[in-house]
């Protein structure tokens, strides 16, 4: 029998595969297999602010650029404030997390990074096809978004997509120590879209213009929406742009995990990693990786009872409702921060909550169009 040149290959190294990466090097039970992370860009740029929430203290607390432990959701007519504790939201700047993974990992003698793109996996040969050299495994990692998820059918898609601006004032304009969930105040048409606001400094902050539609938009569109926001809502006429940060995240029900097979485990985006409700994933990514790797040790697929049935089942109903009725979305999200305090939500969306208390948030959003997402997605 011919060894492989690696006994893992994790192709791509963005977020998933390199806090995978970095799992796998901390536990002794990988000692000796050597892990090849195939990427094709240098991650040298501060392309994602990462954004997620927790209890106390964590295993990224060093990154951390910013934390608040109060925030805001705010409606066309009113406005909730959200005392986080036990919970904090928390910050980290993409580039401190890949210089970070880099450093920890570059002194490894089991973990090699490689810059290729993998154009395909031979799963017969178990072989990942790139463009420079071909890498064999025992086992594939694998963080490339398969586009199919955008044909089919069966599944609810709406994007999540935004455009944010860094901006720097004169004098002190904010209060570094709140943070604005959603605004619903600033409005086009009648989509689902919202302002999003991290205050960093009393001069600093990052305003951004998120749509959860099911269809993308000019970047014009945000460009007049920000600049709407920062006019008539913040009452800023002078100030300068330090950062620009754009993205799409698909919000979907599609079942990525169909993908895996024995020798493929899809992760990141790519494994449904996203909650499809919420669009964030720092956090899931943090789980999953730590599912996998018990998985590992025990003798089981990777991906092993890694998604949550019943959370999908209210992630699909809730994307459906959004996809129908586009125009829903801010009365939705009232009721969702109105009448659940935050633990209840964020516990929710940790998808940690028991039936009853399903139930209870469930009941707070109600609108007929549920019922009749309830009977499609069933
Ligand atoms: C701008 C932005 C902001 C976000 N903010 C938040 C947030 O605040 N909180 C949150 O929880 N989530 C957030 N998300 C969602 C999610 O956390 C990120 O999208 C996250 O990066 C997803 O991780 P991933 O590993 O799947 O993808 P990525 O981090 O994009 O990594 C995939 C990697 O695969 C590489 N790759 C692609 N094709 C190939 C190939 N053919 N061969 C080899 N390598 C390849 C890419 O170069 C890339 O480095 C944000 C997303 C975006 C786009």
């Amino acid at each position: 029998m011919i060894t492989p040149d690696y006994y893992y290959v994790i192709v791509g190294g963005g977020l998933a595969g390199l806090q995978l990466a970095l799992r796998l090097h901390q536990d002794v039970f990988f000692k000796g297999k050597k892990i090849a992370i195939i990427e094709p860009s240098k991650k040298s740029a501060n392309d994602k602010t990462w954004c997620f929430w927790e209890k106390g203290r964590g295993n990224w607390d060093h990154l951390i650029a910013k934390k608040w432990n109060k925030g805001k959701f705010i409606s066309s007519e009113l406005s909730r404030d959200l005392a986080l504790e036990p919970y904090s939201y928390k910050m980290i700047n993409s580039l401190d997390f890949y210089d970070y993974a880099k450093e920890e990992l570059e002194n490894s003698e089991d973990i090699f990074f490689i810059k290729d793109r993998i154009t395909k996996i031979d799963q017969v040969t178990r072989n990942a096809i790139g463009e420079k050299n071909n890498y064999t495994a025992t086992h594939f990692f694998d963080s490339r978004l398969d586009s199919d998820f955008k044909n089919d059918e069966k599944s609810s898609l709406i994007y999540q997509h935004f455009k944010g601006i860094k901006i720097k004032t004169e004098k002190a304009h904010f209060d570094p120590e709140i943070f604005t969930m959603m605004d619903y105040r600033v409005k086009h048409k009648e989509d689902t879209c919202f302002t999003y606001i991290l205050p960093t400094s009393k001069n600093e902050v990052l305003v951004e213009f998120t749509f959860f539609t099911p269809s993308l938009c000019k970047e014009s569109v945000y460009d007049q929406k920000l600049e709407e926001y920062i006019h008539s809502i913040l009452k800023i006429d002078h100030f300068e742009i330090i950062e620009t940060e754009k993205g799409i995240i698909p919000m979907t029900d599609y079942p990525f995990h169909k993908s895996n097979t024995r020798y493929l485990t899809k992760i990141g985006t790519a494994g449904g990693w996203v909650k499809a409700s919420s669009g964030y994933s720092f956090k899931n990514t943090e789980v999953k990786v730590e599912k996998l790797i018990e998985n590992i040790k025990s003798g089981l697929h990777p991906s092993a009872n890694l998604m949550n049935k019943k959370f999908q089942k209210y992630d699909a109903i809730f994307l459906d409702v959004l996809q129908s009725q586009n125009n829903l979305g801010e009365s939705l999200f009232t009721k969702f921060y109105t009448k659940n305090s935050i633990q209840e939500i964020f516990s929710f969306l940790d998808e940690e909550t028991s039936f009853s208390e399903d139930l209870k948030i469930m009941l707070s959003l109600y609108h007929p169009q549920f019922i009749r997402s309830f009977f499609k997605k069933i």
